[in-house]
C-alpha cells in the first residue's frame, strides 16, 4: 500500500547545474516513517519539496495516494500533507494557539473546535496549554518551538508527513528527547512520514527505513535501520 512514489524523477534547477536528483524511483508505504539522509547539498529538501510541490519536477512523476501530484491542485495537495521545518517557522507576531490554528482557520472550521483540538495537540506535544498557548514564539525555547511547529503541521490530521531537519536547530539533549517522543507520536498516529536528516544516528534512531543519498540526489541504498548499524 504505497501512498508516496517516485518514478524515474530528476530534477535540475538550472540548464547549467548538476541535476540536484537523479532519476530517482522509490516509494514509502502508509503508516511508515522514511528518513532521507545524506551530506549538506545532496538533494534532501528538494525531494521532500517535490511531495508538496514546493518544487517541479524536471522528468518523471511523484504520485500521491495513487495520483499524479503535477495533476493534483495544490490546495487540495498540501490539504492533505503536513510540513515541518527546522526553524519551525512559526509566525511571530502570533500566538502558539494562533500558529497551531492557522490550517483549520483556513479550512474554516468551526471556532470551538479549533480551540479544542489546538489544545489537544499542544497537550499531545508535551506543552501545557494553560502555560504556553498565549505565548508569542520568541518567548519560548527552540525545542518548544520544533514542538508547536510540530503541532501545528499536525492539526487537520493530514495522512501524510514531511519533516525538514526538524529537531536540526535545538541542543543534543533536547533533540534526544524530542526524536524519542516524536517516535512514541508516531507509534499511535501512524501518518506516512518523509523525514530529512544529514544526521544517520538520528535516521536509525527514528525511522522504519533509511534512504541514503549522495551528491546529486542519487539514493545509494534503502535499508532497515538494523542492517545500517550492523554494517
Ligand atoms: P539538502 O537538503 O540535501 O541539503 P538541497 O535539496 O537543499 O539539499 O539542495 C540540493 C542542490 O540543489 C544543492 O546543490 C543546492 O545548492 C541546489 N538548490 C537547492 N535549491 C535551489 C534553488 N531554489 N535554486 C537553485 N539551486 C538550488
Ligand atoms: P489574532 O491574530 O486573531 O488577533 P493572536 O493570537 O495572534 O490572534 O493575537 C492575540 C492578541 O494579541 C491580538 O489582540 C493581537 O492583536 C495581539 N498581538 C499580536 N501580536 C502581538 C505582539 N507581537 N505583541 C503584543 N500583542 C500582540
Amino acid at each position: 500500500d504505497e501512498v508516496i512514489r517516485f518514478e524515474g524523477v530528476v530534477k535540475r534547477y538550472g540548464r547549467r547545474q548538476a541535476p540536484a536528483v537523479t532519476d530517482l524511483t522509490f516509494s514509502v508505504r502508509r503508516g511508515e516513517l522514511v528518513a532521507l539522509v545524506g551530506p549538506s547539498g545532496c538533494g534532501k529538501s528538494t525531494i521532500l519539496r517535490m511531495v508538496n510541490r514546493l518544487v517541479e519536477p524536471t522528468a518523471g512523476r511523484v504520485v500521491v495516494d495513487g495520483r499524479d501530484t503535477g495533476h493534483v491542485d495544490v490546495v487540495t495537495l498540501r490539504r492533505g500533507i503536513g510540513y515541518v521545518i527546522q526553524a519551525a517557522g512559526l509566525m511571530p507576531h502570533r500566538t502558539v494557539r494562533h500558529n497551531v490554528g492557522t490550517v483549520p482557520r483556513l479550512l474554516g472550521w468551526d471556532r470551538d473546535v479549533t480551540a479544542r483540538r489546538v489544545d489537544e495537540l499542544l497537550d499531545l506535544v508535551g506543552l501545557d496549554p494553560a502555560t504556553y498557548g498565549d505565548r508569542y514564539p520568541a518567548q519560548l525555547s527552540g525545542g518548544q518551538q520544533q514542538r508547536v511547529g510540530v503541532a501545528r503541521a499536525l492539526a487537520a490530521d493530514p495522512p501524510v508527513l514531511l519533516m525538514d531537519e526538524p529537531f536540526g536547530a535545538v541542543d543534543p539533549v533536547v533533540r534526544d528527547r524530542l526524536q524519542t517522543e516524536f517516535r512514541r507520536i508516531q507509534t499511535d498516529l501512524r501518518k506516512t512520514v518523509l523525514f530529512v536528516t544529514h544526521d544517520l544516528d538520528e535516521a536509525v534512531r527514528i525511522a522504519d527505513r533509511v534512504a541514503v543519498f549522495s551528491s546529486g540526489g542519487v539514493l545509494e541504498q534503502l535499508a532497515d535501520p538494523q542492517t545500517l548499524l550492523s554494517a
